[in-house]
């Protein structure tokens, strides 16, 4: 472990002169220095953290700010690894993008309502889980039909490539039409607009959208989900962070800002978690 750590440090360091000259595409937060912490203590570094900047209540950007229950997790747990808020720095990571990020060391860490799987852990580490979610259906607040992913036979159903929202169709229901985009927001918009007929993905994320001005009353989530979305916090294979933001993750449930954080990012949403799942206990660390 520690060979191996040792070495992906020198990797990660490598990455980030390779990388330092590139730009990685929307950036939040002014930043200035590219140099970044791979220590516990942030003395003086910035540290790079994915988030999703179009799911309302778990990363959303409005302006200049950044909201929503993965973003307020992930500075919680950046306080505890000594950085400032000032010292952290949001960076667009859209579902399809987050393992490449990670491996290419655009980000530090990715709190970005990523689901933890053996397939994700062949590329890259994961800490937590922090919150566990299912996947369900959002379809017109009018629609009595759709039931669950049983009944979108032929149906045409949007989700976003590279979650496992789209691969879960892909593999247990190749009788849907499946539309890809690169974001849920896309995926609502198409539905709102009749283009499709349901949307798939985590229910805490249809019912953020839902709940969105343009959206409320037109939209609904089934509430009927059907698998189990670890989320985790995604950081470079090897990297020696998994036990420190573990840590920080039990310290956030047990002095109930866990609570909090859930309660403020889903009011208004009618959207309660899964309480034989939440909060969940933290996998150990590889
Ligand atoms: N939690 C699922 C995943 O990590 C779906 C949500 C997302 O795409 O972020 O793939």
């Amino acid at each position: 472990m520690r060979k191996h750590t040792i070495g992906a440090l020198a990797l990660a360091a490598t990455a980030a002169l390779t990388f330092s000259a590139c730009s990685s595409g929307s950036v939040g937060n002014e930043a200035g220095s590219s140099d970044t912490a791979n220590t516990a203590d942030g003395g003086g570094k910035t540290i790079r953290i994915g988030i999703k900047y179009d799911q309302p209540g778990l990363g959303f950007q409005d302006g200049a700010n950044f909201t929503g229950f993965d973003v307020d997790v992930a500075r919680y747990v950046a306080g505890k690894l000594g950085y400032t808020e000032d010292q952290i720095q949001f960076v667009e990571s859209p579902s399809a993008q987050r393992e490449s990020m990670l491996q290419t060391g655009q980000v530090d860490m990715i709190f970005a309502t990523y689901s933890i799987t053996d397939a994700r852990k062949e590329v890259v580490d994961f800490a937590g889980p922090y919150f566990v979610a299912g996947q369900d259906l959002l379809v017109s607040a009018d629609n009595t039909d759709i039931t669950g992913p049983e009944s979108l036979e032929g149906k045409n159903l949007c989700s976003v490539t590279g979650s496992t929202s789209a691969q879960k169709i892909k593999d247990q229901y190749p009788g849907v039409n499946l539309l890809e985009r690169p974001g849920y927001a896309e995926c609502a918009t198409a539905l709102a607009a009749g283009q499709v007929d349901a949307v798939t993905t985590d229910d805490i994320i249809l019912a953020g959208l839902a709940a969105t001005d343009a959206n409320k009353g037109k939209l609904k989530v089934v509430g009927a989900p059907f698998s189990t979305e670890r989320y985790g916090v995604g950081i470079p294979q090897g990297s020696d962070q998994c036990e420190a933001i573990n840590t920080a993750i039990g310290e956030m449930i047990e002095d109930g800002t866990w609570e909090q954080l859930i309660e403020k990012n889903t009011e208004g949403t009618g959207y309660t978690p899964n309480d034989a799942e939440n909060p969940p206990a933290q996998d150990a660390c590889s």
